[in-house]
């Protein structure tokens, strides 16, 4: 399978330059995958109508500062590249965050992938944080869901997984990575020659996972304020970090929001 790395978003967080200067600009790093004729995206930063107008976005927009870039959702990307965005059978998002989800309404036909957690919090929202994260907005067309939760009983590398995902091919795999939202979902893809897990916002900048003692102050902030499960959030960490250092010859980690990465994925810094 290949896989494309698209940057369907472009944000600035206010106040990161002074509390997590790694966190000063973030991309949303999403993935199309193509195989036997046909794409599956991996989360869908912005949409079309957010970039027409980021008032879509709600009130944590005036946090985040997204720039208005009609270029950069997935839809025009992927006609950019000249391929079909009606061959865009499936999408998997990571979870259903406004920077995740925008642009599911550009592509009402496919089958929307997501743990029934994340959907329902997503439907269902219990808190005032919660009702603005998640956009009513993006799911006014009806996406069509298909949500999974049952994890196999055959494990990836050590983490629960779910397999054989009803619609996807067998070499992708959904790694659940609860805490920053109630169902968020790493998606694990077998390229043939190793493994890609794109793990949303289970962390922040690769880095995290590098260091050996905690993250920054700063990054450790932002993460009480935007995980709903703090334990779990770190449980997480943990893992990932296990995964980086004893699986680093079978396993490329991916973030949506790591800066670094993306100047390594596509050549240059964010800008
Ligand atoms: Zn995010």
């Amino acid at each position: 399978m290949r896989i494309r790395y698209l940057n369907c978003g472009t944000m600035f967080p206010r106040l990161a330059g002074a509390f997590a200067p790694c966190l000063d600009r973030s991309p949303a790093i999403c993935m199309l995958v193509e195989t036997d004729g046909r794409m599956v995206l991996v989360d869908t930063g912005f949409g079309t109508a957010d970039m027409a107008d980021t008032g879509r976005l709600g009130r944590g927009e005036l946090l985040l500062n997204t720039r208005a870039d009609p270029e950069q959702p997935a839809l025009r990307q992927i006609s950019r590249l000249g391929l079909d965005p009606a061959d865009v059978s499936d999408i998997i998002c990571t979870h259903l965050d406004r920077d995740h989800a925008g642009g599911l309404g550009d592509f009402p036909e496919a089958r929307v992938h997501v743990l029934a957690a994340e959907r329902e919090a997503a439907l269902n929202p219990r808190s005032a944080r919660e009702r603005d994260r998640y956009r009513a907005c993006h799911f006014a067309h009806g996406p069509k869901w298909v949500t999974h939760e049952a994890v196999s009983d055959e494990r990836w590398f050590g983490m629960d997984c779910i397999r054989d995902v009803e619609g996807l091919p067998p070499g992708i795999l959904l790694v659940p990575l609860r805490g920053h939202s109630r169902g968020q979902t790493g998606v694990a893809v077998d390229t043939g020659e190793r493994w890609v897990l794109h793990c949303g916002d289970a962390y922040y900048v690769k880095e995290e996972l590098r260091q050996r003692g905690k993250p920054s102050l700063g990054v450790r902030g932002f993460r009480r304020v935007a995980h709903v499960d703090f334990p779990a959030a770190m449980h997480c960490v943990g893992e990932l970090r296990r995964i980086m250092r004893e699986h680093f010859d079978e396993v490329t980690l991916i973030a949506s929001h790591d800066q670094f990465e993306y100047r390594n994925l596509f050549g240059r810094p964010l800008d």
